[in-house]
């Protein structure tokens, strides 16, 4: 049992506390259920803080509705209040309606903050290591942490570990990637002492270099512009970085942005050997850049690294197989459910595999699409939900749900449904879809956009 003591008994045990977990975290406690959260690392926002992805992908559909509400949307108005963000403003790339920027640092204690006034109790630093099954269903997990191993069971599990980790365990089946590779690795860095105007003003005068949907109107007046190009002088600079493009988006703090540019194409999430080499790999390109950004890009002359993000951005490990795999033929109609619990509008957005090129394809309709409640539900595994990174989507649907909002759209969710579960006495997987997306409404999720925000 460990130092714990004794074994853990709660309603609902999240793995996880990425932006999908404390959603689904948060959700679940307002709808009336007693819930435990592991988290492996020492802070709380998976990706989003700890890869330092500080550009959140998207509230809304690509014509402006408002598709993203609740618990995400209190996210991001804690933050604002802090001066953690500007909110939503349009998308200076283009390629989504709007970003809403992020300081990782202050959305950590944003989001511990939460969990602990909505009275969660999750432990950091705590590593889910295994399942004890009961035929399909889940029984109990092990975690281990600075105490040693410890159990705990509930009648009701989220997976949010963004890797699939707890629904593989369960033996549920997966894919990852598209014929044996996943979109690639990318560590992110910030560099500082950049002069922006410097930079817009060479976007401004070499409009074709940048990609094609760029909003180079708004880019003087953006509170944090982003950039995706340079194409000429990445060229000419023939780097050994397999990418195309230079990528980034000003933080928060004036003369620093954060680069989103290292790239592993042959990376393999679920081979340790893999992991090490892109990691090491990915620092090397990190330097590599630097050297390029000083001597090639206008702005960068003077940049310092202010670091490498703590983690590698790693964009997909297993998707799971649900009892619907939400399609990419989906997203290109915009495709509404009877049972959505959740919308998405970020296009289809693939860093090519094994290359150094973007796929992209617009979400088709009004530019938003539903994700059924059955994409929440594991295929085998009666007594857990999966959300997040890890959700039942085909290759080309994930390289769109996986973002931050839509995530966060999905956790809360799949909290309210756990919950409703557990309150019930039955299993996720035999609840009345109606009772959950009445309970994500009453949470404040969107199901039926009825509002287009004029951003500026
Ligand atoms: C390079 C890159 C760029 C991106 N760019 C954008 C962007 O611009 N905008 C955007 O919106 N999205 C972007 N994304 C996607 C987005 O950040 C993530 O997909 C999203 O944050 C997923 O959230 P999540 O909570 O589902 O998963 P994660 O953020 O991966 O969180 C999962 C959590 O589970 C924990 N965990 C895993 N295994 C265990 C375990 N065994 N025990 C305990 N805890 C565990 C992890 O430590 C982590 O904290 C990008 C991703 C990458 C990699």
């Amino acid at each position: 049992m460990g130092i714990l003591g004794k074994r853990i008994k709660t309603d609902i045990i999240i793995i996880g506390g990425g932006l999908t977990g404390v959603c689904a975290a948060v959700a679940a406690r307002r709808t009336g259920a007693r819930v435990l959260l592991l988290e492996k690392n020492q802070f709380l926002g998976g990706m989003a803080t700890g890869a330092w992805i500080h550009s959140c992908l998207t509230f809304h559909g690509k014509k402006g509705h408002k598709i993203v509400g609740g618990i995400p949307q209190e996210i991001i108005d804690k933050l604002v209040a802090v001066g953690g963000s500007p909110g939503h403003i349009r998308d200076t790339i283009g390629v989504a309606y709007s970003v809403t920027p992020t300081d990782p640092e202050k959305l950590k204690l944003i989001l511990q903050t939460l969990l602990d006034k909505e009275g969660v109790r999750y432990f950091l630093d705590t590593r889910f290591t295994d399942a004890e099954m009961d035929g399909n269903r889940i029984n109990s997990i092990r975690g281990i942490n600075c105490a040693g191993t410890f159990e705990a069971e509930a009648p009701a599990y989220i997976d949010a570990s963004g890797e699939g980790i707890l629904a593989a365990t369960a033996g549920d089946s997966f894919e990852s990637g598209r014929d044996g590779k996943t979109q690639p690795a990318t560590l992110i860095f910030k560099v500082r002492n950049v002069d922006i105007k410097k930079a817009v003003e060479y976007a401004l005068n070499n409009r074709g270099d940048f990609h094609h949907e760029t909003i180079f109107s708004l880019l003087e007046t953006s509170p944090a512009p982003g950039l995706s190009g340079f194409f000429t002088l990445w060229n000419r600079a023939n780097l050994s970085v397999p990418r195309d493009r230079l990528l980034f988006y000003q933080t928060l703090y004036g003369d620093e942005v954060g680069i989103n540019s290292t790239r592993i194409p042959d990376f393999d999430p679920l081979d340790p050997y893999n992991v090490t080499f892109s990691q090491k790999k990915a620092r090397i390109q990190m330097f590599e850049i630097l050297n390029f950004l000083k001597d090639w890009i206008p702005g960068f002359e003077k940049c310092v690294l202010t670091g490498e993000a703590p983690l590698m951005g790693i964009r997909e490990v297993r998707r799971i197989k649900g009892k619907y795999f939400l399609k990419g033929e989906d997203l290109l109609v915009g495709r509404r459910f009877p049972d959505e619990v959740a919308l998405g509008g970020f296009p289809i957005d693939i860093h090519t595999p094994g290359s150094s090129t973007i796929e992209s394809d617009e979400i088709g309709a009004d530019g938003y699409y539903g994700i059924p409640y059955r994409c929440l539900l594991p295929e085998r595994t009666p007594n857990l939900l999966i959300a997040g990174k890890c959700v039942s989507a085909d290759f080309f649907a994930h390289a769109s749900a996986r973002v931050q909002a839509t995530s966060m759209a999905m956790g809360q969710a799949a909290g309210a449904a756990a919950a409703i579960a557990v309150l019930k006495g039955v299993e996720p997987v035999d609840l009345n879809t109606e009772d959950v997306k009445k309970a994500v409404v009453k949470l404040g999720g969107i199901l039926s956009p009825d509002t287009i925000d004029d951003l500026l």
